[in-house]
């Protein structure tokens, strides 16, 4: 029997006109549902899901996108904590955001968790949410950007989306935001590394944090090899090369000058018009990653067809059928 939707507010399936309103005049608690709504694996409530960001659509897109990446101990979140706060009291509002694959495995996220950002966890103009626990990055990618666009809808106009430095969950940050942070640790030794791994050629900027104390004078040399790397490789924009900057979260010295060069590159990027060719392939990226998603969540969910892939799966496995013909067959189910 289906218990009547009231008897059970928590599974039931949300009024998406009201809760639509409810974003719209920035109730906080809203938004979480909302961003609930977005992570759960139900279908009614995917759809649901869909609706609603379809219906918030208009009231998105405003918002300065940022992407931010470092290792572990980089100082994202003191980062964050502090970019943040100084937003704030200029009258921002600030979302944070994660992007951490992870999460499924662990169970719990390392980035968005609010007690790793103190100030910014209990300020009523920020909005932190840790990364969906989802089990792909794909997944987790593509709710984290309609968490994005939510956010927008309830009238955040600064968002941050952190993840760690791992290759592909760059890259899909990359994809969602407008401004693309890598953070940087004076004389760790990983100077030239991160220019080997592709990771700055996606970055808009190369900022060294903890150029504070004694460290101060390494970071100028990290800062200094930075800038020689990078001049060899081909800027991301023809309008923009991307600048490498040290300065101190801990101390907040360097931090209007990082928000600066975001604001700059905002400019830059909407008066040659490379913002509005960003942001329409980034929109076209997207609906091919989603088709591919509910492709793959469509060969999964039916019963029927999973028992054959799994039996085309095997002929694979055995060298009876080559991995060529097996996509066709697969390909053919779906038909
Ligand atoms: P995350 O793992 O990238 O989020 O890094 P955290 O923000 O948690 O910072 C890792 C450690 O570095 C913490 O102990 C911070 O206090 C410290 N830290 C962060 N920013 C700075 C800074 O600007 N200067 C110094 N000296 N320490 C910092």
């Amino acid at each position: 029997m289906t218990p009547p939707k009231s008897a059970s507010p928590r599974n039931a399936v949300p009024d998406i006109a009201a809760l639509k309103a409810e974003l719209r005049v920035r109730n906080r608690a809203a938004l979480a549902r909302a961003i609930t709504l977005i992570e759960s694996r139900r279908a009614d409530h995917q759809a649901a899901a869909r609706d609603l960001v379809q219906a918030l659509l208009p009231h998105t897109g405003r918002a300065i996108r940022v992407g931010i990446t470092g290792s572990p101990g980089v100082g994202k979140s003191t980062t964050i904590d502090a970019l943040g706060m100084f937003l704030i009291e200029r009258g921002h509002k600030v979302a944070v955001l994660a992007v951490d694959p992870s999460s499924a495995r662990t169970g719990g996220s390392i980035l968005g968790d609010k007690t790793r950002m103190a100030r910014l966890a209990v300020s009523e103009s920020a909005y932190i949410r840790p990364s969906p626990a989802s089990g792909t990055l794909g997944g987790v990618a593509a709710k984290t950007r309609e968490a994005m666009l939510l956010c927008e809808a309830a009238g955040f106009d600064v968002i941050l989306v952190e993840t760690v430095g791992i290759g592909q969950s760059e890259t899909a940050v990359c994809d969602m935001t407008d401004f693309f942070l890598a953070l940087m640790l004076p004389g760790a030794g990983d100077e030239l590394q991160g220019i080997k791994k592709g990771l700055v050629e996606l970055a808009d900027m190369i900022a060294i944090n903890k150029a504070d104390g004694d460290n101060v004078k390494r970071a100028n040399h990290a800062a200094a090899d930075y800038r020689s790397a990078l001049h060899i490789l081909a800027p991301r924009s023809a309008h923009w090369q991307p600048p490498v900057m040290t300065y101190s979260a801990l101390t907040g010295a360097g931090i209007a000058e990082l928000w600066q060069t975001i604001v700059d590159h905002r400019s830059a990027m909407e008066a040659s018009g490379d913002f509005a060719a960003r942001r329409r392939e980034q929109q076209v990226k997207w609906m091919w990653s989603m088709l591919e998603q509910r492709m793959l969540a469509r060969l999964r969910a039916d019963a029927g067809v999973r028992g054959k892939v799994k039996k085309i799966e095997a002929e694979v496995a055995d060298g009876r059928v080559t991995p060529a013909i097996a996509a066709e067959q697969i390909v053919e189910l779906l038909k």
